[in-house]
């Protein structure tokens, strides 16, 4: 039973057919990337899109590699793009590629040939584009245009058989060179490559152009609905003006159908500029957990769940606008907040001595491993008199606005005591190396009658016994770029502390860390286990996502990233 009134435009479109007697049953979608690149945020929202109305009209939906450029298309993304859509969850049905189908588009090309609809054109590209004119004015006509049938048909079989070079002709559908539509000014259907193929090898030199390929890929396939976005609308005639060349009136002729892209604010979605990056060596590779690619994501700790609730969140609209990072990275925020087990881990340590507290004893104070779900159960940490604290929680002279600890003032040290700080010990350049305190031994945490005292004390502070911490690697990720709309010049903005590795001190319970795992460090974020790539697999804490927004900072302070 679906509800009328959640229905997005494209399910209204199909609610429509179903109406006017389109059988459900033939409904079939298909999710066509091209193998140029690993997939990126942006293709989320189509896989999603395709694949949740799969789902709900019980529909398959095909896999199709849209290879019809030998020129940077490879094996190993088309091997990446499989694991992607795995791991956010997705299954399709049958997987195709537009190079099994070459064969019979060029038949189909023949045919258009032979009903005078295409000819050979010799004329350079420059002059083709030329001649295009603009859509205020009609184009003109190439000399070649008017070929006779016999005539285009001898010299098509001789640019497939690899009698031309490259870039000495095309061939030309025969639409209309004075349209509106400048897709329609007798639109190139196939040009010379001598490239080989990442799957037919040698075996063609001439490769079906994009406009030609799509549309009749999905007749073939009998794709009902073929989503794809808004830059290809006014491309629409021309997928039906070539579907009209070859469709049989008992098949399911495809609907083509636009929506926005997604455009992500500080962020690139498109595979050119990625490859860019790396060719620049600014990115290492299309994994890297700065950018937006669906591995590099999930290399930093995303969840495929976080990032479809992300893009649930957004819908799906025929209007182009940026979204704001912070909307994702809430989504993960959330998703992570109910797997992820507590930790504290001092990342930037200043030491904390407790004047008043033995300096043999230890006390291993309880806490809750995840306050959102008791099943993650408790565990214990060491207490002891010398501890980390983070250097950005003491501040020597208190302010006003900061609550943390300074001279003079009380914090509860988390899941432990109440302490006041005192004094401290600086070296010789004057740079701070101790802060000594003293601790209130009737405020430990959990007790009944200190719960009176909670108004009082602003800050609670995580920190780590120092003899009990274990080093830990950890990668921090900010912004790629520091502005927030990534269109040209890309490699002027970049932000040169997008990668930070430092070692932090974590609570011993880490020690049970594995690759995979999640964890929050406790007032600072959601950290991801992974390893190195060396031999030894040394683990390493790669950060997810902060606590709290960090984007509206970097906006408030004027684009200037202070992370
Ligand atoms: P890029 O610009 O990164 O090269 P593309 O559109 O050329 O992207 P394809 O592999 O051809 O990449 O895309 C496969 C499918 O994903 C297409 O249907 C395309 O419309 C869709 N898609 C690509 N980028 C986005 C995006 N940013 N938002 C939504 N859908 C997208
Ligand atoms: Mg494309």
């Amino acid at each position: 039973m679906i509800i009328k009134s959640h229905l997005h435009f494209i399910e209204k479109i199909i609610e429509e057919d179903i109406k006017n007697g389109f059988s459900s049953e033939k409904i079939r979608f298909r999710f066509p990337p091209e193998p140029n690149g690993y997939l990126h945020i942006g293709h989320v929202k189509a896989i999603y899109l395709n694949f949740e109305l799969g789902k709900k009209y019980n529909a398959p939906v095909n896999l199709r590699f849209d290879d019809t450029n030998p020129i940077g298309e490879k094996i190993k993304f088309t091997d990446s793009i499989k694991k992607d859509i795995k791991f956010l969850g997705f299954k399709w049905d049958q997987e195709y590629y537009a190079s099994d189908y070459f064969q019979q588009l060029y038949e189909w090309a023949i045919e258009l040939v032979k009903n005078n609809k295409a000819y050979v054109d010799n004329l350079p590209k420059a002059i083709i584009q030329f001649q295009r004119k603009n859509p205020f004015e009609s184009g003109i006509n190439s000399n070649y245009r008017n070929r006779s049938i016999n005539e285009n048909l001898y010299l098509f079989e001789k640019m497939k058989k690899g009698f031309f070079e490259e870039g000495t002709c095309v061939l030309r559908a025969k639409i209309d060179m004075s349209s509106s539509n400048m897709n329609m000014r007798d639109p190139i259907m196939y040009r010379i490559l001598k490239k080989k193929h990442h799957r037919t090898k040698h075996k063609w030199c001439i490769y079906p152009t994009y406009d030609w390929t799509h549309g009749l890929c999905d007749y073939i396939e009998q794709i009902s609905h073929s989503l794809c976005t808004l830059e290809f609308e006014n491309r629409r005639p021309l997928y039906n003006w070539y579907l009209d060349q070859v469709c049989e009136k008992n098949k399911i002729r495809p609907k083509q159908i636009e929506f926005s892209r997604l455009n992500l604010s500080y962020s690139i979605t498109s595979k050119r500029k990625i490859q860019y990056l790396i060719n620049k060596k600014i990115i290492q590779s299309w994994e890297d957990p700065r950018i937006f690619t669906i591995s590099g994501l999930r290399h930093r700790g995303y969840t495929s769940i976080g990032i479809k609730n992300f893009i649930q969140e957004i819908g799906i609209s025929k209007r182009n606008n940026i979204i704001d990072t912070s909307l994702l990275e809430f989504k993960i925020r959330e998703h992570l907040n109910k797997i992820s087990p507590r930790v504290m881990v001092v990342l930037d340590p200043i030491k904390l001595i407790i004047d008043n507290y033995s300096s043999n004893k230890i006390e291993w104070v309880d806490s809750e491993n995840n306050p959102e779900n008791p099943r993650f159960g408790h565990r214990k940490i060491p207490f002891s008199k010398y501890l980390y604290i983070e250097k950005n929680d003491f501040l020597e002279k208190k302010r006003k606005e900061f609550f943390r600890l300074s001279i003079g003032c009380e914090v509860r040290l988390k899941n432990a005591y109440i302490i006041q700080a005192n004094s401290i010990i600086k070296d010789s350049n004057g740079k701070i190396i101790e802060v000594h305190c003293t601790y209130d031994p009737k405020s430990k945490s959990g007790k009944k009658e200190n719960i009176k005292k909670k108004g009082k004390i602003k800050s609670t502070l995580h920190w780590v016994s120092i003899k009990h911490s274990i080093p830990i690697n950890i990668y921090i990720y900010n912004s790629l770029f520091l502005i927030e709309k990534t269109d040209k010049n890309l490699n002027q903005y970049i932000n040169p502390k997008s990668i930070e590795k430092i070692i932090g001190y974590a609570e011993p319970s880490i020690h049970k860390a594995k690759k995979g795992d999640h964890f929050q460090f406790q007032r600072i974020g959601y950290f991801y286990v992974g390893t190195t790539k060396k031999y030894n697999k040394k683990l390493i804490f790669h950060k997810t996502v902060s606590m709290k927004d960090q984007w509206k900072k970097i906006n408030d302070k004027n684009k200037k990233i202070e992370l």
